[in-house]
């Protein structure tokens, strides 16, 4: 099969930037990425196809001849990859320059089999693990968010030697296993065939040297437990069983590594007076038959203190009386829930002969007496 023309295969004029090439071929090398397509020879053909092309276009003189002669000017220089490392080596350069960073090149390899270790990443030590913290909240906390001060027990970094574990800066040695280069290669057989897999080592854990002096105060850890106050800003209408994370601000990683996270839990305490629905909330009032037939002002708690509430003469029993705004603040909009009064009439258990004799004339008359 003889080969494509480069232009055609990166989709784009002979008359193209460097820029434009370099856009071209990270869009190709994505959308084929073998990650990305596992088991597909086709993709795997059209990634190997791209890293080609890019490879003789990128460069001056090469695409000079090529443009000049098509692929027999180019001779034995680009006869297509053998290493898939030669690959992965234009990434790390179109990536990395491209974007300031290695941030896409990690998103882009941090899944995949084809990871390379970048010896410009400062290595980071063992991460922290995440602690799980309950918060119990009343519904007035509830109602309107709140921030709680909460003493846990936790690993913090150590300050004597701030997190790296040693008792002075230069309390290293080279690290014997990988002889400070921080990398452990390994050979293995990949769909490009052998494929030479540089892993992190695991002894020094990527910075090339071990500590020879321990900090004394953490024994070499780069991080010490004991109890520590966090501050934890709750939001308006959370409810029961819901979380949040406060990121990394858990456990400290082992010699500098990253911090856990906490995980809050939050509890809803049961209420003196009120029943929550969704952010309202649900208050039972109880009043005299006469105060329903005659009506009356009462005052109600609510979750900001004691409200008066008019009551309108003949109200039922079972009506709701709603109280705008007066229940929880809304977790993601703004406004707030209501506060819905339950009217319910008060029927005593106990009464002197003067009231039996009152109620007595009473339920004879004609506007007393319940419809048949
Ligand atoms: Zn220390
Ligand atoms: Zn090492």
């Amino acid at each position: 099969m003889g080969k494509r023309d480069y232009y055609e295969v990166l989709g784009i004029s002979r008359n193209a930037t460097k820029e434009e090439i370099k856009k071209a071929y990270r869009k190709m090398a994505m959308k084929y990425h073998p990650d990305r397509n596992p088991g597909d020879k086709e993709a795997e053909e059209k990634f190997k196809e791209a890293a080609e092309a890019y490879e003789v276009l990128s460069d001056d003189q090469k695409r000079a001849r090529y443009d000049k002669f098509g692929h027999s000017g180019l001779g034995n220089g680009a006869q297509g990859f053998t290493d898939v490392n030669d690959i992965f080596s234009h990434f790390s350069d179109i990536f990395g320059g491209a974007f300031g960073g290695s941030s896409i090149f990690d998103d882009f390899f941090g899944t995949g089999s084809g990871r390379r270790t970048s010896s410009r990443r400062a290595y980071r030590g063992e991460p922290g693990s995440d602690l799980k913290i309950t918060i119990k909240l009343t519904l007035e906390e509830i109602a309107t968010g709140t921030t709680k001060k909460v003493k846990i027990k936790k690993y913090n970094k150590c300050p004597t030697c701030n997190g790296t574990g040693a008792k002075s800066s230069s309390a290293f040695r080279t690290c014997s296993v990988c002889n400070g280069s921080g990398e452990v290669r390994q050979v293995s057989r990949s769909i490009f065939g052998q494929f030479v897999n540089i892993t992190t080592c695991s002894n020094c854990g990527g910075t090339g040297r071990v500590i020879s002096e321990p900090c004394p105060a953490c024994s070499g850890e780069g991080r010490i437990y004991g109890e520590s106050t966090i501050k934890v800003s709750i939001p308006a209408g959370v409810s029961d069983g819901s979380y949040m994370t406060l990121r990394g601000q858990g456990n400290a990683g082992k010699n500098g590594g990253e911090n856990g996270d906490i995980i809050v839990v939050f509890k809803e305490l049961p209420h003196e007076y009120f029943v929550r629905d969704g952010d309202n909330v649900i208050y039972d009032l109880f009043i005299s038959f006469p105060e329903a037939v005659l009506g009356t002002e009462v005052e109600v708690p609510t979750l900001t203190g004691r409200a008066k509430l008019k009551i309108e003469p003949g109200i039922q029993a079972g009506k709701f009386l709603k109280m705008r705004d007066k229940g929880i603040q809304h977790l993601n909009s703004y406004g707030s829930g209501d506060q819905l009064v339950r009217v319910n009439i008060y029927v005593p258990k106990k009464i002197t002969s003067e009231e039996r004799e009152a109620l007595n004339r009473l339920q004879n008359m004609p506007n007393i007496k319940a419809p048949e």
